[in-house]
């Protein structure tokens, strides 16, 4: 087998990953996401129907953040692979919390978009938000200020660096798919993409994800036990 340090790795991860930390997941939940319908809170027509329950559902995720919710091992063992591979390495999350900011990876890209970013509606830039913002909140880069929204891809839109995700698989010597159901498009599509392209792909998480078979491997069981090993076997082979 060629040595790991000479590989380069793509990891998603999605909302399984965050679970041990206390955030909830949608699957494990009836398809909710803390109590709300995804059509009620996660398109644009939810959004254009009802902004006001939209903008406080993503405040009180954004508090969340600021409660205690903490990185768990899982968190910590990718930033701990990125530290062993560097530019090797790439990270791309469904999720849109900080957690594996806060755990110290670097080398990520959010594919949903961020709770702790704003999107004007009219100029598209985005800023670091970390208040709440409602229905009167108005972006600082446009005259007259504009109305601003969650930075955050609803269903139906197109999911951020897909260039840079498409060309970091076709280049991917292995490909770990950590905590997500794979339900959840483009994102389901990577193991397929990663395949094809000779890339070595293997499942972690909690059960088969609905595309599990579309793996070479998988471990099952909770991200905070199984990633930590897994991460310190491959970090193993690399030396
Ligand atoms: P999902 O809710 O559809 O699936 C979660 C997956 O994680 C399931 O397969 C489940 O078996 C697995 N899982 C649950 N607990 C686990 C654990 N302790 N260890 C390992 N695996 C575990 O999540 P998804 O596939 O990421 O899709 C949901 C979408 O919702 C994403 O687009 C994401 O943006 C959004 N979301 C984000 C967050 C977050 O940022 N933390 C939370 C909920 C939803």
């Amino acid at each position: 087998m060629q040595k790991m340090q000479k590989k380069n790795i793509v990891v998603l991860t999605g909302a399984g990953i965050s679970a041990e930390s206390g955030l909830g997941t949608f699957r494990d939940n009836n398809g909710l996401w803390e109590k709300h319908r995804v059509e009620d809170v996660a398109t644009p027509e939810a959004f254009e129907r009802n902004p006001e329950l939209v903008y406080r559902f993503y405040n009180e995720r954004r508090k969340q953040l600021f409660s205690d919710i903490e990185p768990n091992p899982a968190h910590y063992a990718l930033a701990k692979l990125e530290q062993a591979l560097g530019e090797r390495f790439l990270l791309v999350t469904q999720n849109v919390d900080n957690l594996h900011e806060r755990a110290g990876s670097k080398r990520i890209l959010h594919m949903h978009g961020e709770l702790l970013s704003a999107f004007c509606c009219y100029s598209e830039k985005r800023f670091v938000l970390t208040g709440d913002i409602d229905v009167n909140s108005r972006c600082e880069c446009c005259t007259p200020a504009q109305p601003v929204r969650p930075d955050i891809v609803w269903f139906g839109e197109m999911p951020y660096h897909m260039e840079s995700i498409s060309k970091a698989l076709q280049q991917a010597d292995v490909f770990i798919s950590i905590g997500t159901s794979g339900n959840v498009y483009p994102a389901a599509g990577f193991v397929r993409e990663a395949n094809f392209y000779g890339a070595q792909t293997i499942e972690l998480n909690l059960e088969p994800s609905e595309n599990g078979t579309d793996f070479q491997a998988a471990e099952y069981g909770k991200a905070g036990e199984v990633v930590p090993r897994f991460v310190d076997n491959l970090i193993a082979e690399l030396n």
